[in-house]
């Protein structure tokens, strides 16, 4: 049984497309879709026993996971092509997979800042350029980027990932001209301190300091920024397109 509260959205039937929804946020994106009735596949890059456990936690749900790695564009391609060979199409494209490395810009490693940009930024080029073609060819889809409050005020040691969302953010607003004429949406979400493994470093070594920086006192849940995602994919959404939605509790960066 789909969740009451999500199917009508327009969402029911739909194909889907998460990256990284093994763990974290991408997890709450793939299970809130898939209450809303469509079908989600989503890719992960190593950890096969969580995207395993996705799956057996949502039972009568229809997701699958395949081990692709967003830095690698044929792998991408292939994985795309899999999908709309045997669906025909693809409706939703959300763009999840990320890593962090903060440190002093003086103290990163090339790894340091070629991980984060190869993830954050080319990962996202690689599966859009693979998806996009389909939905032109079908004249509607919906892309949702997952930036972070970074991409506009990074913090201290963030000079690699605060560029890479703030890529994302300029990617989203240049693909939302791009495809308007072609009937497809293409936002973001910038989620602000959300309780995953991501974060954990940050909030076990500055947890109060971060939530004084929170308007409404509280570290994000992975499902707020979930809520977010389906509200930009639904028909709800469909007078949006090329916004960058912050979903932060009023994040004060300074
Ligand atoms: P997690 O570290 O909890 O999960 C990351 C997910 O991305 C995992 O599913 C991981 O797969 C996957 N992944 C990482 N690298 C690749 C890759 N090369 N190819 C395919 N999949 C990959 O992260 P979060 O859930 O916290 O973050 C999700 C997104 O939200 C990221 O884009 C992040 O930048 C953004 N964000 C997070 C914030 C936070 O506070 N948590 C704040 C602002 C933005 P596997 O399980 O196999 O490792």
């Amino acid at each position: 049984m789909n969740d009451p509260k999500f199917s009508d959205a327009g969402l029911t039937g739909g194909i889907a497309i998460v990256t990284g929804g093994s763990r974290g946020i991408g997890r709450a994106i793939v299970e809130i879709l898939a209450a809303a009735g469509m079908e989600v596949i989503f890719t992960y890059r190593d950890n096969a026993a969580a995207a395993a456990e996705v799956i057996s936690a949502n039972p009568g749900k229809t997701i699958s996971a395949e081990k692709v790695d967003v830095r690698d564009s044929a792998a991408c391609a292939a994985f795309v092509e899999k999908i709309v060979e045997r669906t025909g199409q693809v409706d939703l494209l959300v763009n999840n997979a990320g890593v962090i490395r903060d440190n002093l810009l003086a103290m990163l490693e090339d790894d340091d800042v070629k991980a984060v940009l190869d993830t954050n930024v080319t990962g996202t080029f690689n599966m859009t350029r693979a998806v996009a073609p389909h939905m032109i060819s079908k004249r509607r889809g919906k892309i949702v980027n997952i930036s972070s409050v970074s991409g506009e005020k990074g913090g201290r040691g963030q000079t690699n990932y605060a560029a890479s969302k703030g890529a994302i953010n300029a990617f989203t607003k240049a693909l939302a001209v791009e495809l308007a004429p072609r009937n497809i949406r293409v936002n973001a979400v910038a989620p602000g301190v959300i309780e995953t493994e991501m974060s954990r470093p940050v909030r076990e070594l500055a947890g109060d300091q971060v939530q004084a920086k929170i308007l409404l006192k509280r570290i994000g849940r992975p499902e707020d920024i979930a809520h977010a995602v389906w509200f930009l994919s639904s028909k709800y959404a469909d007078y949006i397109t090329g916004q960058i939605l912050h979903v932060d509790g009023g994040f004060k960066m300074d």
